[in-house]
């Protein structure tokens, strides 16, 4: 596949086998090449594969790092990202994990913005404070808090946009010219965009983390994670502490993911064509103060994603004017919308989100702090869009009607 090809072309060739002359006829989809260990034909060979992994390339040695399945996956996402080293986790959440104990050392410090995912937090409490590892979080749109926030012992600024709670867009390229000044390493949770509508790399940060259990995957029966870095140094580094941490996944989820990316573009078209008629929709009620979504004309920071996105996706989020019993009411009543947490499947999920969940992040409003307004989450799925929007009115009409 040529680079020149439109990403959509190459999201559908890419981890292709060869079909030539050795190999006259292939599978058209690649196989899960599941081992344990790899067999060398030489001595030679096996000492040519140890020397080139000293050199930090990728070369397959072990069934730990994988074989061609997890190679081609790799090179799936660095084509989406525009990146020069992929290295793969158990999950999201393991993507940030070994990012994090990569890059930080006993007395080192991170400045976080104060939207990220809640899990980060948990890494943070868990194990980095434990570690002699201290961490910061400011509103990532304050740059002269952030800048305050930086001390000698800083390493990392670690961002997320849009937020997964309030789909608040920052700045990544004003993020980057802070990281740049202080010498930080840029990390950003890219989720959202999952390397297709979203490219931070492009924007300045260093490194972009992608739950590959959302959009990637896209169906919901997918645990995996992704680190995409920029710069040979960098990556060996992040490849040293792979090895070190064992850090693995299976060719089978390998195998789900380059199924499931093939249709990410087709997938996200819609889901964001869904979303947006439900802002719309949203809009119309009475009880919606407010609509988080960035695609969406009216959102503040409608600017910034037209900006620095090619698209947009199925996640969007509404405050409502009422009482808890009519957030949990409304929550209760939608028969379509599944109740659970994710999102990136088929399917529409929906969650109420408490203010204790919004309690930290700097761009919540007063009015949702205090539950005087209710935030609802909604992933708007793959369904007819006429039915989600009449299940969110019947839903309405029970909880906030007359
Ligand atoms: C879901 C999610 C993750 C974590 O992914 P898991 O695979 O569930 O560990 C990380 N960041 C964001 C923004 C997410 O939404």
């Amino acid at each position: 596949m040529k680079k020149s090809h439109h990403l959509v072309t190459r999201l559908q060739h890419l981890g292709t086998l060869p079909c030539d002359a050795e190999h006259p006829v292939a599978a058209v989809a690649t196989p899960s090449i599941r081992t344990s260990t790899v067999r060398f034909h030489s001595l030679e060979q096996l000492e040519r594969t140890e020397s080139l992994r000293a050199q930090g390339e990728r070369a397959m040695s072990y069934g730990r790092m994988g074989l061609q399945t997890h190679a081609e996956l790799e090179q799936i996402f660095l084509a989406l990202e525009n990146g020069d080293r992929c290295f793969l986790a158990s999950s999201g959440v393991g993507a940030i994990s070994m990012t994090l104990l990569s890059l930080l050392s006993q007395g080192d410090h991170m400045v976080c913005t104060d939207n990220v995912y809640g899990p980060v937090r948990s890494l943070d409490e868990t194990i980095l404070q434990r570690m002699g590892i201290r961490s910061t979080y400011v509103g990532g749109h304050d740059y002269a808090a952030l800048e305050a926030a930086i001390t000698p012992d800083t390493k990392v600024l670690y961002a997320e946009s849009p937020g997964s709670l309030l789909l608040e867009m920052l700045d990544f390229r004003a993020l980057s010219e802070i990281a740049k000044k202080h010498k930080l390493i840029f990390v950003v949770d890219n989720t959202w965009g999952s390397g297709l509508i979203y490219t931070p790399l492009e924007l300045g940060a260093d490194i972009s983390i992608i739950a590959g259990t959302k959009y990637i995957g896209g169906h919901s029966d997918l645990m995996l994670g992704a680190v995409v870095v920029k710069g040979v140094e960098l990556g060996a580094r992040i490849d040293r502490n792979q090895y070190a941490l064992g850090y693995s996944i299976s060719a089978d989820d390998a195998w789900l993911a380059i199924r499931g990316v093939r249709t990410m573009p087709i997938r996200m078209q819609q889901h964001a064509a869904n979303a947006l008629k439900v802002c719309e929709f949203l809009s119309s009620l009475d009880a919606t103060v407010a609509i988080y979504h960035p695609a969406y004309p009216a959102d503040k920071h409608h600017a910034l994603w037209q900006r620095d996105c090619k698209g947009s996706n199925g996640l969007l989020s509404v405050a409502f004017k009422g009482s808890r019993e009519q957030a949990r009411a409304f929550v209760d009543a939608l028969a379509i919308f599944y109740i659970g947490y994710s999102w990136g499947g088929f399917e529409s999920l929906v969650q109420w989100v408490r203010p204790q969940g919004i309690a930290h992040h700097s761009y919540a409003s007063e009015a949702l702090r205090t539950g005087e307004h209710q935030l609802i989450r909604l992933h708007v799925g793959l369904e007819a869009v006429e039915d989600l929007i009449a299940d969110l009115q019947q839903a309405y009409d029970k909880a906030f009607g007359a």
